[in-house]
């Protein structure tokens, strides 16, 4: 009895074996392929330089969507269309001011996408230094007329920048409003940056609560921060210039651009793959998310070119307004429930183009198990490869995926330690993007694509 389970054991590992040995011929050819023949380095130099930059509403955000249909069109993919998303329009106006009262030196600011404009011909006020919002309260009246300005210097020990930026994103987000109901006139916050030497400001979103007075609200560099809280201990009565023109345009008509290559097993089963396409309206939009657009077809073209044909459906999803709304998320995910889309499996990748680590999973533990156990050892040693950890999705399939909570999800997630050094800045260019990175992330990508498209019914769910 013991021999023939020791025979069947034995029959399971040489099948077992056998299938990782395939697949890792396979994962080696899609490396070779991505490497010598990828063409997702190309395409973000045309997406970066001949597009730029492209913030929901506006005609960039246009030009880029017909630029991803095009480019998906030059692939067999089945079908290629356009879903409709209204998006909000946010537009930056002139340049922002932040200086000194009667000083000429400037620092460096960005408006908060979603910002208010400073009253007609900007605002002096003092300035209420802070490192968190939660002591605000503490001041009560003395907050009145006053600017605050809250500097939380980033931790710069953590590894996991998302980690550290998530501790502090909060205090962007809600603290205009915050303010705003102490009767503070405007909020001027350190920006989101891993280095304290960084002198770019960084944009993000910011959003107001309703029936409370909107303030304007401005990321000044972490440089700039260092230097303000100076001037403020030596004068704690200084007062600054702030100026800022940004304004809501209102709803537009846009798109988030879709591709759907057929599976011949199960074509009704689908696997969607992607990434936003909007970006701020600072710099080129590279790292955040060009190599996420790029990499993610290019991953696909791959496994076209290397004549694989996928058993499920294949669905490349390019979403409309990740940055300041999530809009095509939403539409994404209504449309996808409406239409009863099973939608088995999910991989984003919006972290940037850099040296690829590995891929967060939400999915049972059983599943993410399995994957650790089989799936992992084909990536680590090889291609160094090797975070298979149960974690979030991305922010666009952590939106639609609410209506799916039985889909597996991969986020992809490359290095992270120079992430936050360009995120939303205009540093985030073609040029800080190192080809060799981004096609050994496109491979990972494919390789990961293959095995779920190939493998996903022997997972435990
Ligand atoms: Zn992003």
């Amino acid at each position: 009895m013991r021999k023939i389970k020791l025979s069947i054991i034995f029959l399971i590992s040489c099948v077992l074996g056998a299938k990782a040995q395939q697949d890792s011929i396979i994962m080696s050819k899609i490396y070779d392929h991505s490497f010598y023949k990828g063409q997702a380095y190309d395409d973000l130099r045309s997406l970066t330089k001949d597009v730029g930059n492209r913030i929901s509403g506006s005609k960039n955000a246009e030009i880029a969507v017909k630029w991803s249909y095009d480019l998906m069109k030059t692939l067999p993919f089945d079908c290629v269309y356009l879903q409709d998303v209204q998006v909000p329009y946010w537009d930056r106006g002139s340049k922002e001011v932040l200086k000194l009262d009667g000083g000429e030196d400037e620092f460096e600011i960005l408006a908060l996408g979603g910002s208010v404009k400073t009253p007609q011909g900007g605002l002096t006020a003092e300035v209420l230094e802070l490192e968190l919002l939660s002591d605000l309260r503490k001041y009560g009246e003395q907050v009145r007329g006053k600017i605050v300005f809250i500097n939380k210097p980033w931790d710069e020990s953590m590894v996991e920048t998302g980690v550290a930026y998530g501790l502090n994103s909060f205090q962007r987000s809600r603290g205009p409003s915050e303010v705003a109901k102490l009767g503070g006139v405007g909020y001027i916050f350190r920006s989101l940056a891993s280095s304290s030497r960084d002198d770019f400001p960084h944009t993000g979103g910011t959003r107001y609560t309703d029936g409370i007075d909107s303030i304007p609200a401005a990321a000044i560099s972490a440089v700039g921060a260092n230097r303000l809280s100076l001037i403020l201990k030596s004068n704690p009565r200084q007062k600054v210039y702030f100026k800022i023109n940004s304004q809501w345009k209102g709803n537009v008509n846009s798109h988030n651009v879709i591709a759907e290559w057929k599976g011949r097993v199960s074509p009704e089963k689908i696997i969607t793959i992607g990434g936003h396409l909007d970006s701020w309206d600072v710099g080129e939009g590279a790292h955040d998310n060009g190599t996420g657009i790029t990499g993610t077809l290019d991953a696909i073209r791959t496994l076209m070119n290397l004549g694989y044909k996928p058993n499920h459906t294949i669905r490349l999803v390019y979403y409309m307004n990740e940055e300041n709304g999530v809009h095509g998320a939403v539409k994404y995910g209504a449309d996808a429930k409406e239409k009863n889309d099973q939608i088995i499996a999910a991989i984003e990748s919006d972290a940037g183009g850099f040296a690829p680590r590995g891929f967060d999973i939400k999915a049972s533990s059983s599943a993410v198990t399995w994957i650790q156990q089989v799936w992992k050892p084909l990536f680590e040693n090889k291609y160094w490869v090797s975070r298979f950890l149960e974690g979030s999705p991305g922010v666009d399939s952590g939106v639609w995926g609410k209506h799916f909570p039985n889909t597996i999800m991969f986020n992809f997630r490359p290095d992270p330690h120079r992430y936050f050094d360009l995120h939303h800045t205009a540093k985030d260019v073609f040029e800080a993007v190192d080809r060799r990175e981004l096609q050994s992330g496109v491979a990972a990508l494919a390789s990961l694509l293959y095995l779920v498209d190939s493998q996903y019914e022997s997972i435990p769910k």
